[in-house]
C-alpha cells in the first residue's frame, strides 16, 4: 500500500510500457554545487505482455558486485520478446555506494539495508528505500535482492530464503530460492531485522528471495555463472520466461538456517584473527574457531575464539585486522522441522 506522503522522487522510465527501457530513479538533491540536481539510480524495465512482474536489485551495498554484473548484463542482453511479464532492473541500488565501492553511502553514511521501509523526507539513502518500498513494490508479484559477502566476508555461494510467517507465503519464498539452484539454500532473517530490502518485500506480499554469492570485495566468474544461472531459473519459476526449465542441476536438497546469535563468531578483543578452517568445513560447538593476536600488546597471549554451535562453516571474514565485536565466522546449521 503506497504511503500518504508524497515522494519527490521520479522515474524517467514507464511501467506499463511494452519493450525494453533504460533510465533512472531521479531523487532530487540541492548540495552546494548543484542546487536543482538529482541523484541518479540506473533503472532498466523490460515488458512484454501480461504475466509476473520481478524486480531485480544489485548494489544494495556498495561492495557487493555480482549482482549488478549479474543484473546489468540481463538488462542489456535480453530480448523483450522472450519474455511474458515485466522485469524491474536495478543494478546499483544504492547508486552512491557503488561509486564508492562501500557498503554504505557516502552520501549520508546509512547502511540502505537497514533503512526500509525509508522517508520520503530523509536522506538520499532513505529516500532510495521509501521509492522501492511505497512504489514499486506494490506493482511487483516477486523479488530478489543479489548480494554477497562484500569486502568483509567470504561466503559460500546460496540463495537466501526470506522468512515470512505465513506457511504459504514461506513456502513460496523457499520454491524461488531452490530453483536458483546455488549450492547452498541457506535462509537468514538478520537476526529478526525488520529493516532490510527483503523483509520489506515480505511485508509488502512479494515471493522473497535473496543471494550471498561470494564476495570478498572481487567477483569470481564461477560464482557469477551461479547467479546468472540461478536469475534465469527464478524467471523461468515464474512464468517470465516461458517453458524454461533448467534448474533441477545442482539444486541441494538441504536448506541451512542460520541459528541466531550463536551463528557468529566474534572477535574477543583487538588484534588480527587466525582461522583454523575453511569454508565448507564441518565445525562442532566448544571447539576452537581461532585465535586473536594482539597487536597493541603483543606479549599478552592471544586469545582463543569458539564455535558456539555445531555446523558447517558459511562465512570467513576477509580482513584480517579486528576491533572487539567484528564478526569473523558464520556458521550455517542443517533445517531441523
Ligand atoms: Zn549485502
Amino acid at each position: 500500500m503506497q504511503s500518504a506522503h508524497r515522494s519527490s522522487t521520479f522515474l524517467t522510465v514507464d511501467l506499463e510500457r511494452d519493450g525494453k527501457q533504460f533510465g533512472h530513479i531521479n531523487i532530487p538533491q540541492s548540495p552546494n554545487n548543484d542546487a536543482w540536481g538529482v541523484q541518479q539510480v540506473p533503472i532498466a524495465v523490460i515488458k512484454n505482455g501480461t504475466g509476473s512482474t520481478l524486480i531485480l536489485t544489485g548494489g544494495n551495498h556498495g561492495d557487493e558486485y555480482e549482482g549488478p554484473v549479474t543484473i546489468s548484463e540481463l538488462a542489456r542482453d535480453l530480448d523483450p520478446a522472450r519474455i511474458s511479464g515485466r522485469l524491474i532492473l536495478i543494478p546499483t541500488l544504492n547508486n552512491s555506494a557503488t561509486q564508492a565501492g562501500q557498503r554504505v553511502s557516502p552520501l549520508d553514511g546509512l547502511n540502505l539495508n537497514r533503512t526500509f521501509p525509508g522517508d520520503p523526507y530523509g536522506s538520499i539513502t532513505e529516500q532510495i528505500s521509501f521509492y522501492l518500498n511505497d512504489h514499486l513494490f506494490p506493482v511487483a508479484d516477486a523479488y530478489a535482492d543479489l548480494h554477497s559477502g562484500g569486502s568483509s566476508l567470504h561466503l559460500l555461494p546460496s540463495a537466501i530464503v526470506q522468512p515470512a510467517l505465513e506457511k504459504e507465503h514461506m513456502e513460496r519464498n523457499i520454491a524461488l530460492a531452490r530453483v536458483f539452484a546455488a549450492p547452498y539454500t541457506v535462509v537468514i532473517d538478520n537476526l529478526g531485522d525488520p529493516r532490510t530490502a527483503g523483509a520489506a518485500a515480505v511485508r509488502a506480499g512479494l515471493t522473497t528471495v535473496g543471494t550471498e554469492m561470494a564476495g570478498g570485495g572481487i567477483v569470481r566468474s564461477d560464482a557469477l555463472s551461479i547467479c546468472k544461472r540461478g536469475v534465469q531459473n527464478m524467471m523461468g519459476h515464474l512464468g517470465i520466461i516461458p517453458g524454461y526449465h533448467q534448474w533441477s542441476t545442482g539444486v541441494e536438497e538441504k536448506i541451512l538456517p542460520l541459528p541466531g546469535a550463536k551463528s557468529f563468531v566474534f572477535a574477543p578483543m583487538e588484534g588480527v584473527f587466525e582461522l583454523f578452517h575453511e569454508l565448507g568445513q564441518q565445525v562442532a560447538a566448544g571447539q576452537e574457531a581461532g585465535l586473536v593476536h594482539s597487536l597493541v600488546n603483543p606479549f599478552e597471549p592471544p586469545r582463543v575464539m569458539c564455535y558456539e554451535t555445531d555446523g558447517i562453516l558459511y562465512g570467513l571474514r576477509m580482513i584480517g585486522k579486528v576491533v572487539k565485536g567484528n564478526c569473523c565466522a558464520v556458521i550455517a546449521v542443517e533445517f531441523e522441522g
